[in-house]
């Protein structure tokens, strides 16, 4: 349905030309990396935070849905504006206003790419940690959203514990600073946390105070394989069982080396499992650090275990995970990527039970991730209509599975879209009344990113 002219109106009004309403510009901003998509009726393109103000009024006012973007990179259909209305992409509000080096803090703007920040922050020693393998092209704004994250969330942690204030605007209107420009504070409830990982649902994100942390001066990399992955689990057992705390522990199961090695050759090995470990510090330390998680990952199972001697050479160790992608495609380009999260000590019941559903449903299922943070990517390859629909049912399993492991539908990608309906699953009613009470105070008519998380 097209926009009210009184809307279209206001919209100018608020920003000249960065309004779009032609069908080459909507489709642009119709679909994320989920595959899903709808049109929007409008995209409009804020540079300034009065203007994100002025924006959620005047949709408020008639009830159009507003759905803000980062770069569409997520996963979920959390972008995608399935009840049409208007599509705020952030990316033009993209400056770094300060860097402060001694109080370890960033001052950004939503559109602000993760990779760009990161280049800012390394002449200053510091880095944000959250890395998702995405960050060349997403921005700050949806990693806040998603509480995205990467390998390094094993020892750095997520945006939630990354970001010490937000600024936003409200589902109605209302502009708002929450959190500190401090380490430290005690001052009422977490807005700031809250709105991390509320995918766009509560507010606005207009600008973020993030905290940032001094970067590693060196860095060594491990690569070991084991006969099975129960060996491999537990060894990440042990791994995170000791003091020294990886910056990057990454599990990769049997099914995942054969696609990777069958695409890439021989720099993957075969094994049963397989876990890339990196250990940072200072170069006083280092050594010590690397001897006490060698030792942790040896034991019952362990086949082979080489430590990176050269920068070269760490690029080939990482070989097996960076083909890890692109194998995927070329056999599903329809794969169904989830990113469970169970406790570290229940991941080879987690790994076992996905091998006896993928045999259960016929379905070609390889697994890989995070193990430190016990965050797999259980990923579905479905090659044709029969299997897609196998997967599916395989999938409602998988996250049963999850659940009764004391785990989570996602450690990472969030719920958008794709997932909503599995919530209850995993969220008790009393606490989804809570989260529906919630979004009524920040949204009271809906109009932010509706059919999205709650379900
Ligand atoms: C190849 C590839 C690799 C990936 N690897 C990882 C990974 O390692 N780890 C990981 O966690 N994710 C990964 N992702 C998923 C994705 O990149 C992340 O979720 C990322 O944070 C999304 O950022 P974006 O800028 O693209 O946001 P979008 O996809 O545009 O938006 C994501 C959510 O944020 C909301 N949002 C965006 N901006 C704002 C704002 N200013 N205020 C309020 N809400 C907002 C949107 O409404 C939406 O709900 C990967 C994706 C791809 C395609």
């Amino acid at each position: 349905m097209p926009l009210p002219d009184a809307l279209l109106h206001t919209l100018r009004s608020i920003f000249g030309d960065a309004v779009h309403t032609g069908p080459a510009e909507r489709l642009a901003y119709a679909y994320d990396n989920s595959r899903l998509d709808a049109l929007p009726d409008a995209v409009v393109f804020p540079t300034e935070h009065a203007q994100v103000e002025a924006l959620v009024r005047a949709c408020r006012a008639h009830r159009v849905p507003l759905t803000a973007r980062g770069r569409g990179s997520n996963t979920t259909g959390a972008t995608v504006p399935v009840d049409g209305g208007v599509v705020a992409s952030f990316e033009r509000m993209k400056r770094i206003l300060r860097i402060d080096p001694a109080n370890r803090l960033a001052v950004v703007e939503p559109g602000v790419i993760n990779g760009d920040l990161q280049r800012a922050l390394a002449p200053h020693g510091l880095f944000w940690p959250p890395d998702p393998s995405s960050s060349p092209w997403c921005s700050i704004g949806g990693n806040l959203a998603c509480n995205a994250a990467g390998p390094r969330a094993v020892k750095y942690g997520t945006p939630r514990e990354n970001t010490l204030g937000l600024r936003a605007v409200a589902g109605d209107g209302a502009g708002f600073r929450c959190g500190t420009f401090t380490s430290k504070g005690a001052t009422g409830y977490d807005l700031t946390r809250l709105l991390i990982g509320s995918e766009g649902t509560l507010a606005l994100i207009t600008e973020a105070t993030l905290k940032l942390t001094p970067l590693p001066s060196s860095i060594r990399t491990l690569r070991a394989t084991y006969r099975d992955v129960a060996a491999a689990a537990q060894a990440v057992a042990r791994i995170m069982g000791q003091p020294v705390t990886p910056c990057a522990l990454e599990f990769i199961d049997e099914t995942a080396l054969r696609l990777a090695h069958a695409h890439a050759g021989d720099e993957v090995p075969l094994a049963g499992a397989l876990l890339m470990i990196e250990v940072d510090g200072e170069p006083a330390t280092l050594d010590a650090a690397v001897a006490a998680v060698s030792a942790a990952a040896q034991g019952e199972g362990l086949e082979s275990l080489h430590v990176a001697a050269t920068v070269e050479e760490a690029r080939r160790l990482w070989a097996a995970r960076k083909a890890l992608s692109p194998a995927q495609r070329t056999i599903a380009p329809d794969k169904i990527n989830e990113d469970v999260v169970v406790p570290v000590s229940r991941l080879p019941e987690l790994v076992e039970g996905i091998r006896r559903l993928a045999r259960k449903h016929e379905v070609l299922i390889v697994s890989f991730g995070h193990a430190g943070n016990g965050n797999l990517h259980v990923n579905l390859l479905p090659r044709d209509a029969a299997e897609r629909e196998r997967a599916h049912a395989c999938l409602a399993e998988v996250f049963a599975l999850v659940i009764e492991l004391e785990g989570t539908l996602s450690g990472e990608h969030g719920i958008g879209r794709t997932k909503r309906e599995f919530m209850p699953l995993a969220v008790p009613p009393a606490a989804l009344g809570l989260m529906r009470e919630i979004k009524r105070a920040f949204d009271p008519d809906g109009i932010l990113n509706p059919g999205k998380l709650l379900p």
